[in-house]
């Protein structure tokens, strides 16, 4: 059975070796990295994920900002804190958690975000240089399935890879990495013919379709790579307090035929505040230091 890829020990390895190097740079500059995150509107799973990237933000030395806007922001208002942001000289990194209510072009306020500081790497100048193959600062989901990958593989040369997904914030930039690093690349979705036999094809699977289980086991290559982005609560069964959690991928079967697997959770969730942290570091010293 396949070896389990361990995202939550990785990801912690990943904020130990921040926080060493925040509290070198410290020491020796004086200079701390900052990271304003700006949740519009009370959006339950927005609220979590903003409380944990605020409490690891400080968990690694830097400084946390956030900001908290009603439901019914003027969009006006939202770029013009953004302006002030890109302005303020203690603020490497901004996020603007998504998604943003209906009344704001979500579009607009990515493209109002300096490409220096946007550390979810989602502004149209950061994708457009990951395509080119500069160094950019690379969206954070799509870097930490990398790093998992990188676990296994030294180098994906002669390696096939499915990603089965093709959105802008995870299955486009996952395949520009996987192609960046030698992997022979193909992108599956909703219009794919023969999914299972695309996948069947595949070395390395990433999953990133918002579907529970859609990918079977019996569509796994035997020994192949999964890595597994759905995050998909499942409906609540009697007398449990919520909806179990589950991947894209149908980990009870794929994990008898694969070599190695992410699960879901503890695979790549932990991974992405580690990158956002990791991005806020790179956006810092270049910023700061020019490096
Ligand atoms: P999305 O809805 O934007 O994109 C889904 C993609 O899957 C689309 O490109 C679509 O073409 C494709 N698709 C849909 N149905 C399909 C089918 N039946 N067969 C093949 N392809 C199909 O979703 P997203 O934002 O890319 O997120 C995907 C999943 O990853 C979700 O479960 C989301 O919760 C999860 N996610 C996890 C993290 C994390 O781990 N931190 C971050 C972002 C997203």
């Amino acid at each position: 059975s396949a070896k389990i890829i361990d995202g939550k020990a990785i990801a912690e390895n990943l904020r130990n070796t921040i926080a060493a190097e925040v509290a070198d740079i410290a020491a020796r500059t004086g200079a701390q990295p900052g990271l304003a995150v700006v949740l519009v509107g009370n959006d339950p799973a927005s609220e979590v994920y903003v409380g944990s990237k605020a409490r690891q933000t400080v968990a690694v030395g830097m400084r946390s900002f956030e900001h908290r806007l009603p439901a019914d922001v003027p969009e006006a208002e939202l770029l013009a804190l953004v302006a002030r942001l890109n302005a303020d000289d203690a603020v490497d990194g901004i996020l603007v958690q998504l998604p943003l209510p209906a009344h704001i072009n979500t579009d607009r306020v990515i493209e109002a975000i300096d490409p220096a500081k946007d550390v979810d790497g989602f502004h149209p100048v950061n994708a457009g240089r990951l395509l080119i193959g500069l160094p950019t600062l690379v969206a954070c989901t799509p870097l930490g399935s990398l790093l998992l990958l990188q676990s296994v593989h030294q180098d994906f040369s002669g390696l096939s890879a499915v990603v089965v997904g093709r959105s802008n914030i995870v299955g486009k930039p996952v395949a520009q990495l996987l192609l960046q690093h030698n992997a022979t690349v193909t992108i599956a979705h909703s219009r794919t013919r023969d999914l299972p036999a695309v996948v069947r094809a595949a070395d390395i699977v990433v999953a990133a379709v918002g579907r529970p289980e859609l990918v079977r086991g019996e569509w796994i290559k035997s020994g192949a790579t999964v890595i597994d982005v759905g995050i998909n609560r499942l409906p609540q069964e009697p007398g449990a307090a919520k909806g179990r959690l589950v991947g894209d991928v149908a980990f009870d079967e794929a994990v008898k035929v694969a070599g190695a697997i992410t699960p879901v959770p503890g695979g790549v969730g932990p991974m992405t505040i580690a990158c956002l942290l990791r991005n806020t570091l790179q956006a810092f010293r270049a910023r700061r230091f020019g490096e």
